[in-house]
């Protein structure tokens, strides 16, 4: 569970002017890592614990290691037609989207491999090949049917949405604090960064990267980049988030590549995608990582709708020219970008 703690993006202090805002901070554990919001405005104490709320009951519904959740229900019924709410529908509907997109990087049916891997209990081992092989039978997103609140899933299959809820709860989480009228806001969660509107001050939030290269640290070395900006959702999947090393001395991560069963290892270490729903750019950043850069960036040119980063093996910052006026490189790693 190393790093399970560390925030993937941090957000750099806020500028202190003047008469500022009511602000309203708070943290918690949940989703598997640490949230925090923080809030301004006349309302940010009530609307941050509406929106605590809200991330809770996401959690309660998408949590694959609960077994009240509505994913552990579709689980252990799996073979029959589970009634689910809305939000598990969207969630699983926008999941099998982005799989269709990325040709199955993203798959949300690897449930059987990831637990092999134990990175659902911790209980760490490295598979055997054939395990691999065996179980990957049993991985296809396109047997999942979804209906008006209801899943299907064949018999045998189990389903993990850890690569997508994060980014809707934060989806949730901003839209509960709209409702209490909240202009001003950041959502915080593990790799997830979700920003309402921008500083109150009309400034762009600053949005830092963090650099997958050094380990657990949150100083403001640990970042690779700032971006600046304004109502968007900063999303990164990165293999030193949750990793263990075998008896072989290797490390292994929780990012699988559907194709055979390993953590993914096509040449990222970390992936940033920049866009408008967390949703989104959750799935994507996830399908990004195991396709590597030379896919990513044919999908980004031919789907376009996001902006990414990403960091490579050999210490290479790769971004996308939509960020060119927002990005400042805070390493000494090479900056390529990529245009249309
Ligand atoms: P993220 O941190 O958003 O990249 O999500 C990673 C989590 O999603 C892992 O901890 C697994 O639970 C799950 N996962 C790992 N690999 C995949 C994959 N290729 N497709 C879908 N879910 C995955
Ligand atoms: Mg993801």
């Amino acid at each position: 569970m190393a790093g399970a703690f560390i925030f993937a993006a941090l957000l750099f202090p806020l500028s202190s002017c003047g008469l500022e805002p009511p602000l309203y901070e708070t943290g918690f554990i949940a989703m598997d890592t640490y949230i925090s919001l923080t809030v301004y405005g006349e309302n940010a104490e009530t609307a941050a614990k509406a929106a605590k709320e809200e991330i809770l009951r996401i959690d309660t519904l998408m949590s694959a290691v609960n077994p009240d959740s509505e994913v552990s229900k579709i689980n252990a019924m799996a073979g029959e037609t589970v009634t689910v709410s809305d939000d598990t529908e969207k969630v699983i509907r926008a999941a099998l989207k982005t799989a269709e997109k990325t040709d199955g990087a993203l798959d949300i049916t690897l449930r059987p491999v990831i637990t092999e891997w134990g990175f659902t209990t911790g209980e760490y081992k490295i598979p055997d090949g054939e395990t691999l092989n065996n179980l990957l039978k049993k991985v296809d997103y396109r047997s999942v049917r979804v209906g008006d609140n209801t899943v299907f899933l064949p018999f045998g299959e189990q389903i993990d949405l850890g690569a997508a809820a994060k980014g809707y709860a934060g989806d949730k989480a901003i839209s509960v604090l709209k409702d209490y009228g909240v202009e001003s806001a950041i959502v915080s969660l593990g790799g997830n960064v979700q920003a309402l509107g921008a500083k109150t001050d009309g400034k762009k939030w600053n949005i830092a990267v963090k650099n997958p290269f050094v380990e657990n640290s949150v100083s403001s070395i640990s970042n690779i980049c700032i971006l600046g900006l304004k109502d968007a959702a900063v999303v990164t999947s990165g293999n030193y988030e949750r990793y263990f090393e075998g008896e072989d001395g290797k490390r292994y991560h929780h990012i699988i590549d559907p194709s055979d069963g390993y953590p993914a290892d096509n040449g990222i270490v970390s992936a940033t995608i920049i866009g408008k729903t967390g949703l989104e750019c959750d799935a994507l950043s996830t399908a990004v990582f195991v396709m590597g850069a030379e896919k990513a960036e044919k999908l980004w040119r031919e789907k376009g709708g996001f902006e990414m980063l990403l960091v490579t093996d050999d210490k290479r910052i790769i971004v996308t020219e939509g960020l060119s006026d927002v990005f400042t490189n805070l390493s000494d790693m090479k900056v390529t970008e990529i245009r249309k």
